[in-house]
C-alpha cells in the first residue's frame, strides 16, 4: 500500500471547514486505501507565541477531532509530533540542506511574518518549513494529502529530498502533494479572497463552535454584486466559496446546486448552507466531548501511535545519519 503522512496544527481551539474539507477528509478516505500516518503537530505550533496550557489543551482538543471525524487509530498512525523525537533530529540534517535563499522564497512564511503582529518573528517560523520536509520524508510518504497552501512547502520537500539522495545515496521517496480540485483551498467567509486560516480569524468556521453561531455566521457571509446564484470565482468569489462547501458536505452537485437555486437570493442559499453545516457539526461536536471526556484514555491511544510511528522514523534517522557520516549509535 502506498504511504500517506499529513500534519495539523493545534494552533486553535478549533478545526475549521478549510481544514476538514481541504485536508482531513481526504485523510479518512485515504485510510481504506492507503498506509496512513497522521499527526498533531505541535513543535509547528511553537513557532508563534503560545501559552503552554493552552497547548496541551489544544494538542487533545485536535487529537480528539481527527477521531470525531473519522480517523481509526486501528487502521491509521494518530500520533503527537513532539513524542517522536526523530522529527526534530531529522529537521537538523534537512536544514542543513537547504539554501537560505530557497527558505526565504516561502510564500506562507512572508504572509505569516507579516499579516499577524508578532512581536518577534522566531527562527523557527522561518525554519517551519524543512521541519514539515522532515515530517514527511520520516516515513517515505508517497503522498501527503493537503490544502493548496501547502503545495510550495511540499516542492521544497522534494527538493531537499532529491537533494540529499543524490549527494548521500537514494535514502528518501520523493513525496507527492494530494490536493483536492474542488475544496483544496477554502475560503474565509468575510474575505473571499483569503483562506480561511486558523490563526488569522475572521470569517472562519470552526467545527467546535456553537451551532447557533456556525449558521449566523454563514448567514452573515460576505456575498457578491449582483444576485445570481451561479459558480465563477473570478467575479462572484463570495456565492462561488459558499457553493463549493455546499457542494462538498451534502454531496451535491455545484450544477445541481445552481439549478436548485435558481431565482432565488443569497439570503436562501446562506440559510440552507447554515443547516447544512449545523448539521455536519453537531455529531461531531459529541463525539469530541466524548473523547475529551476520559483524556487518559486519549493520551494512551496517542502514546500507543507515537510507538508505532518512532519503529518507521528511527528507521529512516538511523539511515540517514548513516550516510550523513555520524558514528553509529
Ligand atoms: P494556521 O493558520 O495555524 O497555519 P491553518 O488553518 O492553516 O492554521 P494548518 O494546521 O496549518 O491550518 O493546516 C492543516 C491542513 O489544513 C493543511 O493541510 C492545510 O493545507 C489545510 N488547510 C488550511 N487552511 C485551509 C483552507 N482554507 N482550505 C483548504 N485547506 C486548508
Ligand atoms: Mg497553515
Amino acid at each position: 500500500r502506498p504511504r500517506v503522512l499529513s500534519g495539523i496544527q493545534p494552533t486553535a481551539d478549533s478545526f475549521h471547514l478549510g481544514n476538514y474539507l481541504g485536508a482531513i477528509r481526504q485523510w479518512v478516505a485515504m485510510q481504506d486505501t492507503h498506509d496512513t500516518f497522521y499527526c498533531v503537530v505541535d513543535l509547528h505550533a511553537i513557532t508563534v507565541e503560545h501559552d503552554p496550557k493552552l497547548l496541551r489543551q489544544r494538542t487533545r482538543v485536535s487529537a480528539a477531532q481527527l477521531l470525531a471525524l473519522g480517523i481509526d487509530p486501528d487502521r491509521a498512525t494518530l500520533f503527537v509530533q513532539s513524542q517522536v523525537p526523530e522529527h526534530p533530529q531529522l529537521s537538523w540534517v534537512m536544514e542543513c540542506m537547504a539554501g537560505f535563499g530557497e527558505a526565504s522564497r516561502m510564500t506562507q512564511f512572508k504572509d505569516k511574518s507579516t499579516r499577524q503582529a508578532l512581536d518577534r518573528v522566531s527562527v523557527g517560523l522561518f525554519t517551519y518549513p524543512i521541519l514539515q520536509a522532515a515530517d514527511i520524508l520520516l516515513y517515505q510518504a508517497n503522498f501527503v494529502p493537503v490544502g493548496e497552501d501547502q503545495r510550495q512547502h511540499l516542492e521544497l520537500t522534494r527538493d531537499l529530498a532529491q537533494r540529499f539522495n543524490t549527494r548521500f545515496g537514494k535514502t528518501f521517496t520523493l513525496p507527492e502533494a494530494y490536493i483536492v480540485k474542488d475544496t483544496g483551498k477554502v475560503f474565509d467567509l468575510q474575505d473571499p479572497t483569503a483562506k480561511m486560516s486558523k490563526t488569522v480569524p475572521a470569517g472562519v468556521v470552526e467545527l467546535l463552535e456553537d451551532p447557533k453561531k456556525v449558521a449566523k455566521k454563514i448567514r452573515s457571509a460576505v456575498t457578491d454584486t449582483g444576485r445570481e446564484i451561479v459558480y465563477d470565482v473570478e467575479n462572484k468569489p463570495g456565492v462561488s466559496n459558499l457553493l463549493s462547501i455546499y457542494s462538498a458536505l451534502s454531496g451535491r452537485s455545484i450544477e445541481d446546486l445552481e439549478k436548485a437555486y435558481d431565482g432565488k437570493g443569497y439570503g436562501d442559499l446562506k440559510k440552507d448552507l447554515g443547516e447544512v453545516v449545523v448539521e455536519f457539526v453537531t455529531p461531531v461536536q459529541a463525539a469530541v466531548k466524548g473523547y475529551l471526556d476520559d483524556p487518559a484514555e486519549l493520551d494512551k491511544l496517542l502514546a500507543k501511535g507515537a510507538e508505532r510511528a518512532r519503529a518507521v522514523a528511527s528507521r529512516t534517522l538511523a539511515q540517514t545519519y548513516e550516510r550523513v557520516g555520524f558514528l553509529a549509535g
